[in-house]
């Protein structure tokens, strides 16, 4: 993530610089080398559609080990070096699709955006999305804010990758999604999604993107993703009713927030596009955000709605 656009946004990053200033890095070491904190493990993967909130974890997990990994960072290639491994491992076909911002508030940076495109008949494309990279903070290794929805993607690919689908499918892991300042502010953010975007345009296949569904921060306890406003409303109505549907109302509610993410980089050229986030939480952008804030469950529900709710949107768009 990702900034909400009101006011809060200020407070937030406020109250972020202070949490960094105040807590300095001694009391989060201990928890970015915390063992698991005490959830109880995730349901079982019959329970969820095949998707394993336990594996997804895992993923989370060793994302977190490696330790931080912002945009052009030594640390980022590790983390490409495992995203693709994973991938690979699972079968997945994998694109490597790099490409250069000259003028970034740091300089020239080197990105890779990650793209598993799973073929089919059907000339239609169901994109999922998440940020891979973590935000640009000594010692931030972005548990949930990276983490936990590359991990959910990770676990979705491995789902996606071994079974026949009805329309095209891709998973992109976008780098340089945070910005390299610490506030946000056009037009330091989004990089790997912007460049995803302005690519499938200039290429003709833009069209063919009929959803593009992005979660990001989906890794908490007593998680709440509230129906972001940008998004389009019929996406975000399909997942948020088959939500509802396998009995996880309290989870997707219907409150309304505002958010600045890699969708708008998408919705701003006509394709439809949603955000699942719970950006509510009070560790977001500092070094608490950390393995023990993940809970199994949280990823095993949001794994199962991303699943159960493909049928619908392939309905919609066919
Ligand atoms: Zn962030």
């Amino acid at each position: 993530m990702t900034a909400r656009v009101h006011r809060t946004a200020l407070l937030a990053g406020i109250f972020a610089i202070l949490g960094l200033v105040a807590c300095g890095h001694s009391s989060s070491t201990a928890d970015a080398q915390g063992a698991r904190a005490a959830f109880p493990p995730a349901p079982p993967a019959s329970a969820t559609g095949g998707f394993d909130g336990e594996r997804a974890y895992k993923q989370v997990e060793a994302l977190t080990a490696i330790g931080p990994h912002s945009a052009g960072s030594e640390g980022i290639h590790r983390a490409q070096a495992y995203i693709i491994a994973q991938l690979k491992s699972f079968g997945c076909p994998v694109d490597e699709e790099d490409f250069h911002v000259p003028s970034t508030p740091v300089g020239d940076v080197a990105m890779k955006n990650i793209v598993v495109k799973i073929p089919s008949s059907n000339p239609n494309i169901i994109l999922y999305a998440s940020h891979y990279d973590t935000k640009r903070i000594p010692n931030f290794v972005g548990a949930d804010d990276g983490g936990s929805s590359t991990g959910v993607l990770l676990e979705l690919a491995r789902v996606l990758c071994a079974r026949k689908n009805t329309q095209t499918i891709w998973l992109a892991f976008f780098d340089g999604e945070e910005a390299f300042n610490m506030q946000w502010a056009d037009p330091d953010n989004t990089y790997g999604s912007r460049q995803m975007a302005a690519t499938l345009a200039l290429s003709g296949e833009l069209p063919r993107v009929k959803a593009m569904v992005l979660v990001d921060m989906v890794g908490p306890a007593n998680p709440v993703y509230k129906r972001e406003s940008n998004s389009t409303p019929w996406l975000t109505d399909i997942i948020w009713s088959t939500a509802a549907r396998l009995g996880y109302g309290n989870v997707f509610v219907n409150d309304r927030t505002t958010i600045e993410d890699d969708h708008l980089s998408f919705l701003s050229r006509g394709v439809p596009a949603t955000d699942i986030i719970d950006l509510d939480v009070p560790y977001w952008h500092t070094t608490r955000d950390t393995i023990d804030k993940i809970d199994p469950r949280t990823l095993a529900i949001t794994g199962h709605v991303l699943l159960a709710s493909l049928p619908e949107i392939e309905k919609k768009i066919q």
